[in-house]
């Protein structure tokens, strides 16, 4: 057999792929090498031994840097289609509408659906905003503005009422791609304080206005203050009026000022929201009325970055709810950021410690709602119940109100 016939011979039988693309130059190095063969016969005194093997070697070693590259950008490239192909990016949310002593039996069924309506009216809001690919930010205010238009909650229009019958309210945003965040307290006036948190995260020097300038900066910036009656709703009303009158029959003030007419026990009603939109960015979002019967301009968790709200795209995003001082002290939604980072933990063995374990260790109650980066959710609480929704990428609902 010639040597040439012979060569091809070997390629076809061993036609694995990457010698594929050894086959050109291989086949051009041996065709060199077996002219230089004959030349060596014929002209021995020039030290052709010399000169084939150093055309040997360099069409081996050009054969070698071939292969290299063409196999690497070729599982690039692989790489990507198969990401493009299958990968479509995730998103999802989650919400809750207060942590409390939630009793199924303090429950009328038609209280109970019409949380359940609100719920999923809301998060159905921000569902259709990340489906759509707008942004974390977007979908956490507008979910929320829904809960602050509804008197179901205690946050914006259901806000529950100061000592001195007056509604004080607060909330906070953050934003997980920059850290930058913001915050309102003890406003009045502000339908949506959310919004107004957002406002001062997007257009101010500052992460917290308070009360009186928080409403000028909002004037200043367009936004139309409401009469502060807006916020008056009878139940909420009565509400204090039960709570002052238990006071005055010297009731333990810590739990009778979250005594709730809606369902005959005490309850907290903070809204938040947590979101992953479909850039990878994380944003969580609070608001609230505070507690019942507050004074002195008491203020909660909720508009504190940190404990009411926190959002970083490294780890989560969470928003909270419960018994804000406990919640401050524990710096909740950072401690389950933190403990993320730190420790490298899952969000759910984070949020687990930090809710069953150092929150009520302080003497504290209450919950958070929370997404990682990933799109993984979590709502844990350490009281008998919280409203609560989430919805992924692929429309899935879930809601829930009652432990399970
Ligand atoms: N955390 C809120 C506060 O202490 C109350 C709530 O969650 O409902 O102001």
């Amino acid at each position: 057999m010639h040597l040439n016939e012979f060569i091809v011979h070997f390629i076809d039988v061993f036609n694995i792929y990457h010698l594929k693309f050894l086959q050109v130059q291989t086949l051009l190095a041996l065709y060199i090498c077996g002219i230089c063969g004959i030349f060596k016969i014929q002209y021995k005194k020039l030290h052709m031994n010399r000169i084939l093997t150093l055309l040997i070697v360099f069409f081996v070693l050009f054969s070698c840097d071939n292969v290299k590259k063409t196999t690497s950008e070729g599982s690039i490239s692989e790489h990507k289609t198969e990401k493009s192909d299958t990968e479509e990016p995730t998103f999802g949310l989650v919400i809750h509408g207060g942590a409390g002593t939630i009793l199924k039996k303090n429950m009328s069924d038609s209280l109970e659906n019409a949380y359940k309506q609100k719920l999923e009216e809301a998060i159905r809001v921000g569902h259709e905003i990340l489906k759509n690919g707008g942004t974390a930010m977007e979908a956490v205010t507008k979910t929320i503005n829904i809960m602050e238009d509804s008197p179901l909650f205690n946050a914006g229009k259901g806000a529950v009422f100061t000592h001195e019958e007056t509604n004080e309210l607060d909330a906070s945003v953050m934003d997980g791609a920059t850290l930058n965040a913001g915050a309102v307290t003890g406003v009045t006036r502000i339908k949506n304080p959310i919004d107004l948190a957002l406002e001062v995260m997007n257009n101010s020097p500052h992460v917290m206005l308070a009360g009186e300038g928080a409403e000028i900066f909002a004037q200043e910036k367009g936004f139309e203050l409401v009469d502060p009656y807006y916020f008056y709703t009878e139940n909420r009303f009565q509400s204090l009026q039960r709570v002052k009158q238990k006071e005055s029959n010297s009731i333990s003030s810590s739990s009778s000022s979250t005594f709730d007419p809606y369902i005959k026990d005490s309850k907290f009603g903070t809204v938040g929201c947590a979101a992953l939109d479909k850039n990878g960015n994380l944003a969580a979002g609070t608001s609230t009325g505070g507690m019942t019967n507050k004074r002195w301009n008491r203020i909660g968790d909720a508009p504190i970055i940190g404990a009411g709200t926190y959002a970083n795209n490294a780890t989560c995003a969470v928003s909270s709810t419960g018994w804000g001082e406990y919640f401050i002290r524990a710096m909740v939604a950072h401690d389950i950021s933190a403990m993320m980072e730190y420790k490298g933990v899952s969000l759910k063995e984070a949020a687990k410690e930090v809710i069953q374990e150092k929150v009520p260790n302080l003497g504290g109650n209450g919950g958070i709602v929370a997404i990682d980066k990933d799109g993984n959710v979590t709502m844990e609480f350490n009281t008998a119940g919280m409203y609560r929704a989430h919805m992924n990428a692929e429309g899935e609902l879930v809601i829930g109100i009652y432990k399970d």
